[in-house]
């Protein structure tokens, strides 16, 4: 039945338009499923996201502030653009190795009352939306400092949270917050009584009740914006709003907010969605919209390291000890020893050559540790004020050269800032002309980074191994945090988490105190379930001889690098299951915070009629491993220990 004419209909349409409801501008991913609505309520632009039809973000604020105009309010939409995205890319160092990236790109352009003009770039693929904003000129502006951002995000009532809070500037560990640190809170209401004053960082992770769930996130920050991170949920509007930096950050030095250049841009905003975790364990969006910004000075190589501060500490930091943990990584056959703070007052650079010379005709490269300070803390651990500055740098960098040195892992950052974007690619780039892989330690959560600076292998912004040696409350929630991880913080960025503890307590000796909670199949699993492509684990001398042969057998193969991720089964906070592979070989791991043994039956078809390695834990918590075979049909019933963990090696 017709009931309007096209005449009227057109009518209708002009009229929406002059009210400022741009009608139906939209755009769906190529398999239709995920869909972007955008539209403009009383000159402010808003999107909405559905998925198979259910509503999964509710009409969200977008738009932004800068110095010389508002786009926030006022604007009105003039147009669109469209067009298809299909690219083929490789990366070696992430969760997979060939990727196709498939979207359909809409551009919304937009003006204000200034007539200023702003575009916004919606790309949405099969479960990811990642868009962005794009500022021409102003007029006789060719720069300006965008402030504020209106983006936020609504979600549906009911929906819980799992989310970690933005940790204070200038409070922690010598003063070296906010670093990613704080850990996350499992399936948390939205407005609850943990009111946070500094937000929350990227990424978030929200159950959308029985339609879903969706990852937020944000890639392609570098040198020429902030990080940025979201507020807390404002109890008015249930809209949790992007947010820049604490000015106080970084010892109060450096802005909030992005001085950009004109026509610029912001880095792309992104939404996983799905309607089980899969779409978010496997997602590679943070990869798919970036572009590598410089050239590989050498062909850089990942692996495995040996470290010995994480259980041995600071008093490890001598030529004798070190010596030790060369000998260790030898004996796993292992790539790297990662040498930590204190070494240049503790062996000092001459007898450090003499380390490197030592671990070089063992066949073992050696990463340094280095304080990023400058002036952003008060961590007094050593080398000091070699990283902060271009001229000292460059100096220093020429000397790990010629040393051998192969890698840095630089710590205590000051936090989101553009100031300290700068610092985190000026370190890159430089160690690029240098040779060196680096590796971010009391950092920012890496944006796109492993693809955007070849150089680049991982970054910590995890509650991490060393939280385990030193806090009660951390060792307690080991199993919890460990199968969080691979829907959260390691679904979007490459973590160095520095696990793998052997030891049944996490000191020297190996008794007394720090008890470890959790299972040796636990500490296997975890080799799996945390991705970064160069492992610093927390394996010791003594482990040779006190832990069955086949966990080290076990821990002198497994890859750290992986052509393929997938979700097999798990639900953030009580238990985890995924599956890499590299090559030709396939690696299953899982593991149960629950309070009881929990029994799982695996789908797992590319593994049909496979002989298989299984390392699993007894009804004793025992590690033990056998041969076991999966059936034609591609099921496997395994059952995973309390605070235990498994692994099926092809
Ligand atoms: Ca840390």
């Amino acid at each position: 039945m017709k009931i309007f004419s096209s005449s009227l209909l057109s009518a209708i349409s002009i009229f929406l338009l002059l009210k400022g409801y741009a009608q139906d501008i939209k755009v769906s991913s190529p398999n239709k499923q995920l869909v972007v609505t955008i539209a403009v309520d009383e000159g402010r632009p808003v999107y909405a996201v559905n998925y198979n039809n259910k509503i999964m973000l509710e009409n969200s604020p977008l738009g932004l502030t800068t110095n010389e105009s508002n786009f926030s309010a006022g604007i009105k939409y003039i147009g669109r653009e469209d067009t298809t995205i299909d690219k083929n890319y490789t990366q070696a160092k992430i969760k997979k190795s060939q990727l196709h990236y498939v979207a359909n790109q809409l551009t919304c352009n937009f003006e204000n009352a200034q007539q200023h003009k702003m575009k916004i770039v919606f790309r949405v693929s099969n479960n990811d939306i990642a868009f962005r904003y794009e500022l021409a000129t102003m007029g006789e502006r060719f720069s300006c400092v965008v402030e504020k951002e209106a983006t936020g995000y609504k979600f549906p009532a009911g929906t819980t949270t799992f989310l970690s809070p933005m940790m204070a500037p200038m409070t922690g560990f010598a003063r070296t917050a906010p670093s990613y640190e704080s850990g996350y809170e499992a399936d948390a209401p939205m407005i609850g009584n943990n009111f946070r004053k500094e937000g929350f960082v990227f990424p978030g992770l929200f159950h959308i009740g029985n339609n879903g769930w969706v990852l937020l996130s944000e890639t392609g920050v570098n040198s020429l914006y902030c990080g940025a991170h979201l507020g807390d949920c404002s109890k008015e509007t249930g809209v949790y709003t992007v947010e820049y930096p604490n000015t106080k950050q970084n010892n109060g030095f450096g802005s909030s907010g992005a001085a950009i250049s004109l026509p610029g841009v912001t880095p792309w905003r992104t939404i996983t969605v799905g309607e089980t975790l899969k779409p978010i364990v496997e997602t590679t969006i943070p990869f798919d919209v970036v572009e590598p910004l410089y050239e590989p000075s050498r062909s850089y190589k990942f692996g495995k390291a040996t470290w010995s501060w994480i259980v041995w500490q600071d008093a490890s930091m001598n030529y004798a000890d070190q010596i030790k943990y060369i000998d260790l990584a030898v004996a796993l056959k292992w790539e790297y020893i990662l040498i930590d703070a204190f070494w240049d007052s503790n062996i000092g650079k001459d007898k450090m050559k003499e380390l490197i010379k030592y671990a070089n005709s063992k066949k073992v490269d050696v990463l340094l540790w280095y304080n990023s300070n400058g002036a952003a803390n008060d961590a007094p651990q050593g080398p000091r004020n070699k990283m902060a500055s271009s001229v000292e740098r460059k100096k220093e960098m020429k000397w790990l050269r010629d040393a051998g040195v192969k890698g840095l892992k630089v710590d205590f950052f000051g936090g989101d800032k553009q100031e300290t974007m700068r610092l985190y690619e000026d370190i890159l780039s430089d160690a690029n002309d240098y040779g060196l892989i680096i590796d971010f330690h009391g950092a920012t959560l890496p944006r796109g980074w492993e693809r955007m600076y070849p150089n680049f292998v991982g970054s910590e912004a995890v509650l991490a191994s060393e939280m385990l040696i030193f806090s009660q409350g951390v060792r307690d929630a080991e199993a919890f945090n460990a199968t969080l991880h691979p829907f959260i913080r390691n679904a979007v960025g490459s973590m160095e988490f520095g696990g793998v503890l052997l030891n049944k307590f996490l000191t020297k000796s190996n008794q007394n105190r720090n008890k470890r909670l959790t299972t040796d199949g636990f500490q296997l699993a975890t080799a799996i379930l945390f991705q970064n492509a160069v492992q610093m684990f927390g394996l010791t001398p003594n482990n040779l001889t006190d832990v069955p042969a086949f966990e080290i057998d076990f821990m002198k193969t497994v890859p750290t690098t992986w052509d393929e991720t997938l979700y097999i089964d798990g639900y953030p906070g009580k238990y985890t299951v995924i599956a890499r592979r590299q090559g030709s070989k396939w690696y299953v791991a899982g593991a149960n915070a629950g309070k009881e043994p929990l029994k799982l039956t695996l789908k797992l078809p590319m593994l049909s009629g496979k002989k298989l390695s299984l390392y699993n834990d007894d009804a004793a918590k025992l590690a033990y491993s056998k041969e076991v075979s999966i059936g034609s049909t591609g099921e496997y019933e395994v059952t995973i220990q309390q605070s235990g963990g498994f692994v099926l090696k092809q």
